[in-house]
C-alpha cells in the first residue's frame, strides 16, 4: 500500500540536534571559561570554583568529544550534561552557604538555571521528574548548611524564600511546556487529516491528488537531473458489466482487491494510486523497458488470475509509456493514456508499449 511520506512531528519538546548540542557545549566552556578569568583576575575566585570550573570545563570537552566520537545516545548526554551544570550550580551555592565560607553567593542568582535549562533541552518525561530532584537536592542542601551557622527561623527564612521562587520558575516553565505540548499535537493532527485528503477511501491506495503531490514531489519534469520512469495507466476491462451483474457493493470490493493486488506486485518505491472510477496509474523509477514490461505483465497476470467471491476471469488493459518519449510529465501521460486505448482496441486483457 502507498502512502505518503509525512512529516512527523514528535510530542517531544527537546529539539536539540547534535550540531546545537555541540554549539551549546562550546557555549558552557566559553562562559565557564570567562567566568573562571573574570573570577581569578579579581582575585575574588572561592577554592571551590578554583577547582569546580576546570573540572566543568573539561567535563563539557569530553561531552563534545563523545558526542562527534560515539554513537551514544544523544538524550543521555544532554542528561549527563545538565546534571554537570546543576551539579555545579547547586553545590557552589551550598558550599558559598556553609559556615566557613560566609554568606556570598555567586552561584545562587543562577540556580533557576538548572530548571530553564531542563525543560529546554530534555525530554518533558525527563524534564519533570529531573526538576523535582534538583529542587528537592537544593532546598535540602541549602537547609543543612545554613542551619548549621543560622537559627531555625533565619535559616527557614532564606531556605522558605529560595523555594517559593524556584516553584515559580518550574511553574512558569511547566505552563509553557504544556502549551507547546498542545501546538504539537494540534500539528500533528493536521499532519494526519492532511495525508487523508491524499488517500482514497474505498481501495486505501493513494488518489488523484496523491499522485499529484508525490509526482511534484519527485521533480520528475527536473532539466538538471532528468529522471528516468515510465508510467502504466491500467484500466479494469468491462467493468460497467461487474456492477451491472452483481450490483455496486460488490463493484467496490472488487475495485479494493484489485488495488491491494496491484500493491503486492509492485515494488515498493513504485508509486501506485487511483485515477478515477477503475483506472489506476503505476509509476515505476530507474528501470529499463524489459523490466517495465515484466511488471505491466506480473500485474496483467495477477489480476486475471484473482478470485473474488464467486467472481473469477476480470481482466486489466494497460498502457505503458517512458520518461524518454516525451519532455513533460504530462506528455509522457498523454501517450501511456493513448496506450491503453490501443489496449482496449487490441481485444483488452493486454498491454501496449512504445513497440
Ligand atoms: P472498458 O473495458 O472499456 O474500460 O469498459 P468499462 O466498463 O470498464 O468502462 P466504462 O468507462 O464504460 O465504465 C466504467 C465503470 O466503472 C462505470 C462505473 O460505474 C464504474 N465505476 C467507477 N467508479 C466506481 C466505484 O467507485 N465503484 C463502483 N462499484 N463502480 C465504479
Ligand atoms: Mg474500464
Ligand atoms: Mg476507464
Amino acid at each position: 500500500m502507498q502512502s505518503l511520506p509525512s512529516h512527523n512531528r514528535h510530542l517531544n519538546t527537546s529539539s536539540v540536534s547534535p550540531r546545537l548540542f555541540r554549539r551549546l557545549l562550546i557555549m558552557a566552556i566559553l562562559g565557564f571559561s570567562a567566568i573562571w578569568a573574570i573570577d581569578f583576575s579579581s582575585g575574588l575566585i572561592s577554592p571551590f570554583d578554583a577547582s569546580a570550573y576546570p573540572i566543568c570545563i573539561l567535563a563539557f570537552a569530553l561531552m563534545y568529544i563523545l558526542n562527534t566520537v560515539t554513537k551514544l545516545n544523544h538524550q543521555s548526554l544532554h542528561f549527563i550534561t545538565y546534571f554537570i551544570v546543576a551539579g555545579y550550580l547547586t553545590s557552589s551555592s551550598m558550599w558559598h552557604h556553609s559556615a566557613p565560607n560566609g554568606q556570598f553567593s555567586n552561584a545562587a542568582q543562577w540556580l533557576g538555571l538548572n530548571y530553564v535549562i531542563a525543560y529546554l533541552f530534555l525530554e518533558v518525561k525527563k524534564a519533570a521528574p529531573t526538576t523535582i530532584v534538583v529542587f528537592t537536592v537544593t532546598i535540602i542542601g541549602h537547609f543543612a548548611v545554613l542551619i548549621q551557622q543560622q537559627s531555625f527561623n533565619d535559616t527557614m527564612g532564606v531556605v522558605l524564600n529560595i523555594a517559593i521562587a524556584h516553584i515559580i520558575y518550574i511553574f512558569l516553565l511547566w505552563t509553557v511546556i504544556r502549551l507547546r505540548i498542545k501546538t504539537d499535537k494540534a500539528a500533528a493532527r493536521a499532519d494526519v487529516l492532511e495525508n487523508y485528503a491524499y488517500i482514497d477511501l474505498l481501495t486505501r491506495i493513494l488518489n488523484r491528488r496523491g499522485l499529484e503531490k508525490v509526482f511534484t514531489e519527485l521533480n520528475l519534469d527536473a532539466e538538471e537531473q532528468k529522471q528516468s520512469y515510465a508510467i502504466l495507466v491500467v484500466d479494469i476491462d468491462h467493468f460497467k458489466q461487474v456492477n451491472d451483474i452483481h450490483g455496486h457493493l460488490i463493484g467496490d470490493k472488487v475495485l479494493s482487491h484489485i488495488a491491494a493486488k496491484l500493491s503486492r506486485v509492485i515494488h515498493p518505491n513504485d508509486v501506485l494510486g487511483r485515477w478515477g472510477g477503475e483506472e489506476f496509474i503505476v509509476l515505476t523509477l530507474n528501470r529499463t523497458p524489459q523490466q517495465v514490461i515484466t511488471l505491466a505483465e506480473n500485474l496483467r497476470a495477477g489480476i486475471s488470475l484473482l478470485k473474488i467471491d464467486d467472481i473469477a476471469g476480470i481482466t486489466i488493459s494497460i498502457g505503458i509509456a517512458y520518461s524518454s518519449e516525451a519532455n513533460t510529465n504530462s506528455d509522457v501521460f498523454t501517450l501511456a493514456d493513448q496506450r491503453l486505448f490501443a489496449a482496449k482496441q487490441a481485444g483488452r486483457n493486454t498491454i501496449r508499449s512504445h513497440d
